[in-house]
């Protein structure tokens, strides 16, 4: 399938709850090896792929500060949940023979690389699949925000943004109102002022302020990556 495709860097953001799938504990295997599928079959293409990985099936910052605990320690938390995560991915990808680097933003040396910028390009030029965790490093931040974030450090030309069972953005919750409007395309500023649950402002008006493009999609929808990759049109494109 090499060739295949429209792009050559990518950043997915893949989110905590992809991880769990609709498993009962925090992490099902078989999610994280479709998950790992889908990267591989980018990577097949050609396509260089950096994915930036959440912690909200662990530890959500903002739900322990509502039960209590203080914002920034649980933010923390939240990031070391993505370390968890991203080991998990890691595993799944190099078992298939994908050399692997993940990289965290927390340093934490035993058991992943300290985000460096200029080497993480490198090992994406090298073929690598380098995954980045532990968010941005700072707290009051979300993996969104740090998807956006890496995506223009990197030089993506796209932000992919994989939801689990959501294929895209709707006018209004598609699971509550079996009338909700699915958008195909859609400005930044309509997302940022419809307050629609994309992502947090933060990271939208990062990606709007650097012009880059975000495509929400789910990634359990079959082949969606894969048509993603070779400029189909899928899901929600946000642009300007
Ligand atoms: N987090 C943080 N700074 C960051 C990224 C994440 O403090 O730059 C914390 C925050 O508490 C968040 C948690 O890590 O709730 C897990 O990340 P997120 O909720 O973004 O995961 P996802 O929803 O993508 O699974």
């Amino acid at each position: 399938v090499q060739g295949e495709t429209i792009y050559r860097r990518v950043l997915l953001k893949v989110s905590g709850e992809s991880l769990q799938g609709s498993g009962p504990d925090a992490i099902d295997p078989e999610a994280v090896s479709y998950i790992a599928d889908q990267i591989i079959d980018a990577h097949s293409r050609g396509v260089e792929v950096a994915a930036v990985v959440g912690g909200g099936n662990i530890w959500r910052g903002s739900a322990a500060e509502r039960r209590g605990m203080e914002r920034s320690t649980a933010d923390y938390a939240g990031m070391v949940a993505t370390i968890i995560n991203g080991l998990a991915l890691q595993d799944a990808l190099e078992r298939r023979g994908i050399i692997t680097r993940t990289q965290s933003a927390l340093p934490i040396q035993a058991v992943a690389e300290p985000y460096i910028r200029r080497r993480a390009i490198r090992h994406l030029e090298k073929g690598r699949v380098v995954l980045f965790c532990a968010g941005s490093g700072n707290p009051y931040m979300s993996t969104d925000t740090a998807s956006a974030l890496r995506a223009l450090e990197v030089g993506a030309e796209v932000l992919l943004m994989a939801k689990n069972g959501v294929d895209g953005v709707y006018d209004s919750d598609p699971k509550t109102n079996p009338e909700a409007v699915r958008f195909g395309n859609l400005e930044y500023l309509d997302a940022v002022n419809r307050r629609l649950e994309v992502m947090d402002s933060t990271a939208m008006t990062l990606c709007m302020d650097n012009e880059m493009p975000i495509i929400v999609f789910d990634i359990f929808e079959r082949g969606a990556m894969g048509r993603i990759l070779r400029g189909d049109v899928v899901g929600t494109t946000i642009d300007d």
